[in-house]
């Protein structure tokens, strides 16, 4: 099994890799000086092997991919009915970093838009800020498997320059969608952002998701399945910017990208897929993490409509 998984994810590589199209992420400096050419694709299985191929353990920050995995965080500390109060679960068919809420019910449309995102930042647990970032750390550690560390350069660079974060924070509060220091919730949503993983921790992140919320490496129980499906089916309907849908329709499978290049898949009771190729589409999507995927999709047959 594994020399066919391997030779497959060689070939998705080699017919990929000759895409070199799209743009890196240039609105701070740390993300447009990264090596464009950097790519790497990582299949984790629910047994806790996984198969690599290219840049696999370069490190890249981990930017939106955090939204799912705070957002589970939230659900685990306030209890789903609490946070569906403060957050809603519809594609809102608008920007990530739209300033607004839906009108009819005022809350942020979903948990992947930064509105959504930096409301479940808002709800973590904690006595303090620092205590609560080290919590959300922590947490995606143990998806990872291993100690995340923090890009503070990146950290400073969100900071200095995210005006219009700090814009939908204060909206939130006047909304009395964030009841705390709008500010502090804020920060806590740059600091996510600014994680360092892997494709290959991406990849154990996913297949823990994948795993019903257990590590499949290190058996550790990250989160309980009834809250998995409820962040899968998020990562379903809103995971990759305003290109959710086509990603429906083509690959099929829950996912979540980034600005920083990666994207996870999950597909539920088999595998966590990871790429990371840091130039973009029109939407925000890696170029080439796409172009992966929907070949990974077709070949192994991973649609979670297909049926055998
Ligand atoms: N820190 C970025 C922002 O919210 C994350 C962007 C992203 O990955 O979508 O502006």
């Amino acid at each position: 099994m594994s020399t066919v998984v391997d030779a497959l994810i060689g070939k998705v590589f080699a017919a990929t890799r000759e895409n070199r199209s799209g743009e890196l992420a240039d609105y701070i400096p740390e993300l447009a000086a990264v090596a464009p050419d950097s790519f790497g694709i990582c299949i984790a299985t629910v047994d806790g092997y996984v198969y690599e191929v290219g840049d696999t353990r370069l490190p890249f920050t981990i930017q939106s991919i955090s939204k799912p995995f705070t957002y589970a965080l939230a659900l685990a500390d306030r209890g789903s009915d609490a946070v569906a109060e403060k957050i809603d679960v519809e594609p809102s068919g608008e920007p990530f970093n739209e300033i607004s809420l839906d009108p009819r019910t005022e809350r942020p449309r979903n948990p992947m838009i930064n509105a959504g995102a930096i409301t479940a930042a808002s709800l973590v647990a904690g006595p303090d800020l620092d205590s609560r970032f080290e919590r959300i750390r922590a947490a995606y550690s143990r998806y990872a498997g291993r100690d995340l560390t923090f890009n503070r350069s990146v950290y400073e660079s969100e900071s200095r320059t995210g005006h219009r974060n700090r814009a939908i924070g204060h909206m939130l509060r006047s909304f009395d969608i964030i009841t705390g220091d709008p500010d502090e919730a804020v920060d806590l949503y740059f600091r996510q952002c600014s994680i360092d993983v892997t494709c290959r921790d991406l990849s154990l992140m996913a297949a823990t998701m994948a795993n019903n919320g257990v590590n499949p490496v290190t058996r550790d129980t990250v989160l309980e399945p009834a809250l998995v499906e409820r962040v899968l089916s998020v990562m379903s309907t809103c995971g990759m910017y305003d290109a959710a849908g086509k990603w429906v329709y083509e690959v099929g499978l829950p996912a979540k990208s980034g600005v920083g290049g990666g994207i996870v898949a999950v597909l539920p009771g088999q595998i966590g897929i990871a790429v990371y190729s840091p130039r973009l589409d029109a939407h925000g999507n890696s170029v080439r993490g796409v172009e992966a995927c929907r070949a990974l999709s077709n070949d192994l047959e991973l649609h979670f409509l297909h049926v055998t």
